[in-house]
């Protein structure tokens, strides 16, 4: 039997919900967005072919969902041949553990985030001080121990190419954490941003709980390094991506990903750092 697996021990459902829960969405015919509570996992291949990954492994408790969405979506018993975490916070690993139990498939990460899900590292404390509202309130409740997924997680290839997701390159975006990829496909510009930035404003309760489409730079309480983060936006904005499905919020495209990603870059201080936080210095910026 190999290593074992375990959730950090501050592991826990949490109840926390938004409109959108439940609903999948077929973004592009290879790309399947499916909102768990507050957060996205996508699935991406071909719905007539067995050649799929699972990116993200939402919220904890919600194997048994991830599974029958799968299984709607690429017929009974499929299983993806892997799973690609874009970062390892607790609402993109909460079902990880069961996940590759039930599959028995690898799971890849970025090598500076690999700490953080083999036990070694814990995510910094949320900042429930941030300026931003009832989300940055509640998040001491989220667990921020590191999971330790053993000899189960490998390192992304340094190359850029993503194990059975041939078509896409994951692009280094720390800031957010220091691991964090977003992964990208030239031919259509399908950006898959994970929290790089995101299109719902998570410091708004309200905005959470009804998905109103706002883009926003990366969660608050969570976010760490502000530097590396806006220079992040900014790799992705050069980029010109035709779609951008985020780690929390509704897939966006045209136009306004378009604008407003360029406003995001210009006005990252004003938008996305928060005037107050404990991870905060803006006489740094
Ligand atoms: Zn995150
Ligand atoms: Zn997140």
């Amino acid at each position: 039997m190999d290593q074992e697996m375990n959730y950090g021990s501050d592991y826990h459902h949490i109840p926390a919900t938004s409109i959108g829960s439940g609903i999948s969405t077929q973004v592009l015919p290879d790309v399947l967005c499916h909102t768990i509570q507050i957060v996205n996992i996508m699935l991406v291949g071909n719905p007539e072919s067995n050649d799929f990954v699972l990116v993200d492994a939402g919220m904890p408790d919600s194997a048994s969902e991830i599974i029958s969405v799968t299984e709607e979506r690429f017929g009974p018993d499929s299983r993806p041949k892997a799973i690609i975490l874009t970062h390892g916070h607790f609402d993109h690993v909460g079902a990880v553990v069961e996940l590759v139990k039930h599959w028995d498939i690898p799971v890849y990460a970025h090598e500076q985030e690999l700490p953080f899900l083999t036990g070694k590292k814990a995510y910094p404390e949320p900042d429930a001080t941030v300026e931003g509202g009832m989300i940055a309130k509640m998040s001491p409740m989220f667990p921020n121990e590191p999971i330790d997924l053993g000899d189960h997680i490998e390192m992304l290839p340094v190359d850029g190419t993503i194990p059975h997701m041939d078509s896409f390159k994951w692009i280094h975006t720390p800031g957010h954490t220091p691991g964090h990829v977003s992964l990208f496909r030239e031919e259509d510009g399908a950006l898959l941003v994970g929290d790089a930035f995101v299109t719902v404003k998570q410091e708004n309760l309200y905005k959470v709980l009804t998905q109103q489409q706002e883009i926003s730079g990366p969660p608050r309480y969570l976010t760490t390094d502000w530097k590396a983060a806006k220079r992040s936006v900014e790799k992705l904005d050069q980029l010109n991506p035709n779609i951008a499905v985020t780690g929390h919020g509704l897939p966006m495209t045209g136009e306004v990903l378009t604008n407003g990603l360029a406003k995001l870059v210009k006005e990252f201080d004003q938008i996305a750092v928060p005037d107050y936080g404990k991870y905060v210095n803006k006489h740094m910026h």
